[in-house]
């Protein structure tokens, strides 16, 4: 493992973890979301927890098929990714930027609806964890340099006791059907659903690079 661009070990997170609140295929998979996200950001480490206890709350699993949904980009999509194995790619993350550190996860069905848990972050239960508690409400009061740690430790400890969760409904997700289309400005094709009137995304509104021959 190579160092990121904070400093980092396996080894001090080890030691960090190493308290009897976080058992051992926790401490596993948070090394596993640290490693994926590149540093211990503490964002995926409570994502590490959020994500754990929702698996449990659910009755499921990592090697059964789930779907996500994050409420934010930062961070806790990665805690998804890498423990309930719900990506981008595979199209069971879907992130809705919110800006609300929670998470919703549920099982496959066959319904247009189903059960889902929604794990998120407690703002009551935070006052008992006044470091977390500045972290998060981005306080001018918390001050990287000198509270890193702190707040790492802070969040081991905490653990599940600045989560809460409820039981809600959410849609659930079908495949749709779909047909190529040659886009008549760059000549490239893209499903039907994606074009925008009469030309694909990168030569409307997605447009993000310009070609330079
Ligand atoms: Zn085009």
């Amino acid at each position: 493992m190579t160092k990121g661009h904070h400093d980092y070990s396996p080894e001090a997170l080890a030691a960090s973890m190493n308290i009897p609140g976080v058992s051992p295929e926790l401490r596993d998979r948070v090394q596993q979301c640290v490693a994926f996200h590149t540093y211990p950001a503490p964002g995926v480490l409570i994502g590490a927890f959020m994500v754990d206890y929702a698996l449990e709350l659910l009755g499921a699993n990592p090697e059964q098929k789930l779907y996500a949904v994050c409420e934010t980009p930062k961070c806790l999509p990665d805690a998804v990714q890498v423990i309930a194995r719900c990506t981008t790619g595979n199209q069971r993350l879907r992130v809705v930027p919110i800006g609300k550190f929670a998470i919703t996860l549920n099982g496959v069905s066959d319904q247009k609806t189903t059960d889902a848990i929604r794990v998120y972050v407690d703002l009551e239960k935070l006052k008992k964890f006044p470091t977390i508690d500045t972290w998060y409400a981005n306080s001018p009061a918390y001050d990287k340099a000198t509270m890193k740690g702190a707040l790492q430790d802070e969040i081991f400890r905490a653990g599940r006791a600045i989560l809460s969760f409820e039981r809600v409904q959410v849609g659930v997700r079908s495949k749709r059907k779909w047909k190529s289309v040659t886009c008549p400005s760059c000549g490239e094709t893209v499903p039907d659903y994606m074009i925008e009137g009469d030309h694909c995304g990168a030569c409307g509104s997605m447009k993000y690079y310009k070609r330079l021959s």
